[in-house]
């Protein structure tokens, strides 16, 4: 064993942290280092971790491999799942297969009318009538069976869209995360409506690395959050709201002018501009916090790519302007994004 996998060992022994996987992946990333945020957030649970709050860190900082875990147990009740309804459907076959032979049976019985007296058709009419009623107890059993089963899948899909969920969203925000922005943004440009009134805002805090430093990560992790429901509640619901990096926001607009994305943004700066926030219970205010803002026209880029880089500049020219602002990229072009569109009509 090497040092570092047997100090994790005997952390989690003195803690009394439970011997799993998930728990030995939290705690290899807290005593390497590697990870000062996740190592901030294990230090925060004091000596006493409970499993509630390790798996909280868990699902925080190793999304993926929690979704990871939940396709796998999935897909194992799924063919548990798969298998039993095989095997019922086999026993439902031969049981409907024996049945088909009595009635056979019985059916070459009496053609031969000659043969059938009056105690042997009521022996027949017997084991025809005790066939049929084991057939329908039986079927009765099967559709119980299956209900049961295909209430099971139902929970497992339940849990596949869960993880669906789980992988679009930023577990510190709950707003959409990168991947999912990434998806969202490649729409524009393969929608038949076109991208004529389609934009892109990046927004990134001011000075965030000199808030964390004052105030401590927990507070800047609060400001973040804080921002995030800023953002999506101060914006009309159909405006896609995503975190993109750490303190670094995109908001995708659909269906608006290059002037009311302006005014979109700039409500968004005021609004944030204006709202206190504090540090931890105590609520030490934090002072003003502020964000820079970059947009783009998506008629104005050639692709995703190019609409991000785009809008990055010209929020990297509201931060080299004073910060505190939105700065749109047909300013910095000299072509607004009207002409440019006349320009590309011609
Ligand atoms: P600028 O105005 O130029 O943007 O200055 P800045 O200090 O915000 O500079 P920059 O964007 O480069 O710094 C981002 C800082 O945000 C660095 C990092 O420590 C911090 N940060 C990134 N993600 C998180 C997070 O999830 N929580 C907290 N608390 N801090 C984060
Ligand atoms: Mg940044
Ligand atoms: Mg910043």
């Amino acid at each position: 064993m090497t040092d570092i996998a047997a100090a994790v060992v005997a952390t989690m022994r003195k803690l009394g942290v439970l011997g799993m996987p998930r728990n030995y992946e939290v705690f290899y990333e807290a005593l390497t280092g590697a990870n000062t945020e996740l190592q901030l957030a294990v230090v925060s649970l004091g000596k006493h971790p409970t499993q509630e709050e390790l798996d909280q860190i868990s699902q925080r900082f190793f999304a993926q491999s929690h979704g990871h875990r939940i396709v796998e147990q999935a897909r194992d009740v799924v063919a548990r799942e798969l298998e039993d309804i095989a095997t019922l459907l086999r026993s439902e076959h031969s049981h409907i297969e024996k049945y088909g032979r009595i009635l056979d049976e019985t059916s070459i019985g009496l053609s031969n009318r000659n043969l059938v007296s009056g105690d042997l058709l009521q022996k027949i009419v017997s084991a025809i009538s005790a066939a049929t009623t084991s057939t329908i107890d039986h079927g009765k059993q099967v559709a119980s069976t299956l209900s049961e089963k295909t209430a099971e899948l139902d929970s497992v899909k339940t849990k596949l869209e869960e993880y669906k969920r789980l992988a679009d969203t930023d577990p510190l925000t709950q707003i959409w995360n990168r991947r999912a922005f990434d998806k969202e943004i490649a729409r524009i440009y393969n929608s038949n409506k076109g991208i004529l009134f389609n934009a892109l805002i990046l927004a990134d805090i001011d000075r965030f690395k000199s808030i964390n430093d004052q105030f401590g990560h927990p507070a800047g992790d609060k400001i973040i959050q804080g921002i995030a429901a800023l953002l999506q509640s101060g914006v009309r619901s159909d405006i896609f709201v995503a975190r993109t990096g750490g303190e670094e926001f995109a908001l995708i607009v659909e269906g608006v002018s290059e002037d009311a994305t302006y005014e979109i943004a700039d409500r968004i700066r005021i609004l944030i501009e204006q709202t206190p926030f504090s540090s931890g219970p105590a609520g030490t205010s934090c002072g003003v916090v502020t964000v820079s803002m970059g947009m783009c026209m998506a008629s104005e880029a050639e692709s995703p790519e190019d609409l991000y880089t785009k809008a990055d500049q010209a929020l990297y020219r509201s931060k080299m302007t004073g910060r505190n602002r939105v700065t749109r990229h047909s300013s910095m072009t000299g072509r607004s994004a009207k002409n440019w569109l006349l320009y590309k009509t011609e």
